[in-house]
C-alpha cells in the first residue's frame, strides 16, 4: 500500500504542497515549547545512511542503468512520500562552512527539473544528473559525481562556482524537512538528586520520520506501471 499525498491544496496541482505543512507545524511547536517548562520539542539529528557495499554497488548500477526512466516518472515519484524519500547513499552535498546534507530523491528531481545540478559528460558529452558534491563554499572549487543518462554509467567531475551547487539543491531540501520530532518531558524535581531517581516521561513523537524505500523497489515499480522498460 502507498501513502498517497492528497491533492486537495490550492495553489499546486502537482499534490507536493501537503509536504509544506511540516515547516508550519514546526513554527508552531516551537511557539508553544516557549510557554512551557514541563517538556521541550526537539528534532532528531539526520544520519548518514549507511549501507552495505553490495546495497550501494546495486544502487549505483540500477542509477546507471534506470535514471531516464526515473526522471520521466518524476510526477509519480512526488506524489508517494517512500518514493520522494529514498535516500541514495550517494545523495549528499556539503560545503566545508555546512557539511553535509542528504539530498532525498525527490528534492534531487525538482532541483534537476529546476535546471539545476547538472553537468556535461566528460566521455560522451551527454547530460549528467548530479547526484552528490562537496567542496569550499568560498573559493568554489569543488566536485561532484553523478549519472549520465546517454551512456548509462556513473560520471565524476571537478568545477568552480560551487554556490550553482548548493545553493538550489540546499534551498530546495529545506522546503522538504525529513526528520523526526520529538517532545521530551522534563523532569519535575527540584532536587538535584531526587533527578537521578525520577523516572522521566516517555518521549513522544510528534511527527515521524518518512522511511523512503530503496532505488530497486522503486525501478521495479515504475517498469511495471510504465510498462516499458527503458530502452528506447
Ligand atoms: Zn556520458
Amino acid at each position: 500500500m502507498y501513502v498517497i499525498l492528497t491533492l486537495s491544496n490550492a495553489g499546486d496541482s502537482s499534490g507536493r504542497a501537503d509536504l509544506f505543512h511540516i515547516a508550519g507545524l514546526k513554527k508552531q511547536l516551537k511557539e508553544e515549547t516557549m510557554e512551557n517548562k514541563d517538556y521541550y520539542i526537539f528534532e532528531e539529528k539526520e544520519e548518514y545512511p549507511r549501507k552495505p557495499q553490495d546495497e550501494i554497488d546495486r544502487e549505483n548500477q540500477q542509477l546507471s542503468e534506470n535514471l531516464h526512466l526515473i526522471i520521466n516518472n518524476s510526477e509519480r515519484i512526488y506524489k508517494q512520500e517512500k518514493y520522494f524519500y529514498i535516500q541514495l547513499s550517494s545523495a549528499v552535498i556539503g560545503t566545508t562552512t555546512t557539511g553535509g546534507r542528504f539530498m532525498p530523491l525527490g528534492v534531487l528531481l525538482l532541483v534537476w527539473e529546476g535546471g539545476h545540478l547538472k553537468d556535461i559528460c566528460p566521455h560522451c558529452g551527454g547530460t549528467v544528473y548530479i547526484t552528490g558534491a562537496a567542496g569550499s563554499a568560498l573559493s568554489g572549487t569543488h566536485f561532484w559525481y553523478g549519472y549520465c543518462v546517454k551512456c548509462k554509467q556513473r560520471v565524476t567531475g571537478r568545477g568552480s562556482g560551487f554556490s550553482r551547487i548548493w545553493g538550489p539543491a540546499f534551498e530546495m531540501k529545506s522546503k522538504y524537512p525529513n526528520r523526526r520530532i520529538i517532545k521530551r518531558y522534563n523532569l519535575k524535581s527540584e532536587k538535584w538528586y531526587d533527578k537521578l531517581t525520577e523516572k522521566r516521561r516517555p518521549d513522544e513523537i510528534i511527527q515521524d520520520k518518512i522511511e523512503g524505500s530503496t532505488i530497486e523497489e522503486l525501478v521495479s515499480f515504475l517498469k511495471s506501471v510504465d510498462g516499458i522498460a527503458d530502452e528506447k
